[in-house]
């Protein structure tokens, strides 16, 4: 039988009429003939009441207890979704990640995937279980303790069992109908597209587009497993929705795919640093040893062998980042004048193959901001992408600006 796995995000499962709606889905395929594996999140909502609670009880906490907490909601939403497979006589049951078992990495809260084995499931196929739901976003580390993917970490999970079991397909079933051109959200003027190809994608996730998890993105590349974005709210025919796919399936000409947007990001500025060698290893390996997971990075032009260092961070590292900065000021590694810490900025990125053959991207971009009267604070670029950083409060103006710059209402 051929293996087709099915991802149901946070809204898709939030009460039992949306996971009845979903089993239904389901229901479907297996009709089709395929075995079927089920991917579930948690009910919307509840990870971040779970993280809350951990928050709440220890904020310095152990991130072993972290994962067995905030694993839980998928749990709920496994179990549920198998019972109501089987009251609608379709043979089903769950599977938490260790009875997989999921084998990960032993970095909590962030682990990544080693290995699937499918000896389990297969031999409850061969029994004539038709779907095996199984809970998203967390597995077993060698130690044999509980670990999550990180946040959104059930798309990993997804095309991870898609490449495992070589299924024909992942359809991930979401709460909008595919990718946009940008979050739909932001902009009404927002165009789902048929196709987008996979390095566009990368960029897109790992610029804030949250859409799908940067690192499912990365498998479904790394094991060519057909990867399909669309809505659990509507009939789905089989083109529904939006086809991650190879670079060379796209037709079209475009400089621009997408914009993205990170909201919460900081601008950290160290004053007054020795210019000499070794002072970015004095600073980023403190920074990173502390996990922070540095973004942009500027240095400023040297006076008097003295100079200025910014980076950006998650607005939620700041804290941790402040106290590597002062711990190597105090040990003596490195010494600045004053460290300055901008917690009001946003991240957003201009996204497409194109820009590899064509130029002026970053001229339109710059131009449409100053038109605006946007101010850019630190500019990243590579062959895809260009970011900007900016105060927050004009992010959702300046990604509507993009939008509209780049004509990406007149895409498909
Ligand atoms: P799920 O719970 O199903 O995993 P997520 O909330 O993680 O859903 O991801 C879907 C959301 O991603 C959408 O509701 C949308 O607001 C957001 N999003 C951000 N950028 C895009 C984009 N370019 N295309 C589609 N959705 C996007
Ligand atoms: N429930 C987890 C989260 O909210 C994982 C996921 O939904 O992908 O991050
Ligand atoms: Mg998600």
């Amino acid at each position: 039988m051929p293996t087709l796995v099915m991802k149901f995000g946070g809204t898709s499962v939030a009460n039992l009429d949306r996971i009845r709606r979903a089993a239904k889905r389901v229901g479907v395929e297996v009709a089709k003939g395929y075995d079927v594996i089920v991917i579930v999140s948690a009910m919307s909502g509840k990870t971040n009441e779970l993280v809350g609670w951990v928050n709440e009880t220890s904020p310095l906490y152990d991130a072993r207890e972290y994962d067995a907490i905030v694993s839980s909601g998928e749990n709920v939403t496994a179990g549920l979704m198998a019972l109501t497979l089987q009251e609608m006589d379709v043979p089903a049951r769950s599977w938490q990640g260790w009875q997989v078992p999921v084998k990960t990495t032993s970095a909590h809260a962030s682990a990544r995937i080693e290995e699937i084995p499918s000896e389990n499931i297969l031999a409850k196929f061969a029994e004539g279980m038709k779907v095996a739901v199984v809970a998203g976003f967390q597995g077993v580390s060698p130690e044999g303790r509980i670990t999550t993917l990180g946040r959104g970490g059930s798309d990993t999970t997804a095309v991870a069992f898609a490449a495992a079991f070589e299924g024909e397909r992942c359809d991930i079933y979401t709460d909008v109908d595919g990718v946009y051109t940008t979050d739909p959200r932001i902009s009404d003027k927002a165009r789902k597209l048929d196709k987008i190809a996979f390095e566009e994608m990368l960029e897109l996730a790992s610029l804030g587009a949250k859409v799908l998890q940067t690192r499912s993105v990365e498998l479904a590349m790394r094991y060519k497993v057909k990867l399909r974005v669309l809505s659990s709210f509507e009939e789905q025919s089989d083109d529904a929705g939006t086809l991650v796919v190879d670079e060379e399936e796209i037709m079209e000409n475009r400089p621009v795919s997408g914009v993205a947007y990170s909201r919460d990001e900081a601008k950290m500025t160290l004053i007054s640093i020795a210019d000499r060698p070794g002072i970015a290893a004095a600073i980023f390996g403190p920074l990173s040893e502390a996990g922070v997971n540095v973004d942009m990075i500027i240095q400023n032009i040297a006076e008097d062998g003295r100079t200025d260092m910014t980076f950006s961070c998650p607005v939620d590292q700041v804290g941790r980042a402040q106290k590597a900065m002062e711990d190597a000021k105090a040990s003596g590694e490195i010494n600045y004048r004053d460290l300055i810490a901008d917690t009001e900025v946003a991240k957003v990125s201009a996204v497409g193959i194109g820009m590899r053959s064509q130029s002026g991207v970053a001229a339109t971009m710059f131009k449409t901001l100053s038109d605006e009267g946007i101010n850019i604070k630190v500019i990243a670029t590579s062959e895809i992408k260009v970011s900007v950083l900016i105060d927050r409060k004009y992010m959702e103006l300046a990604v509507q600006a993009l939008h509209d710059a780049f004509e990406l209402d007149k895409l498909t």
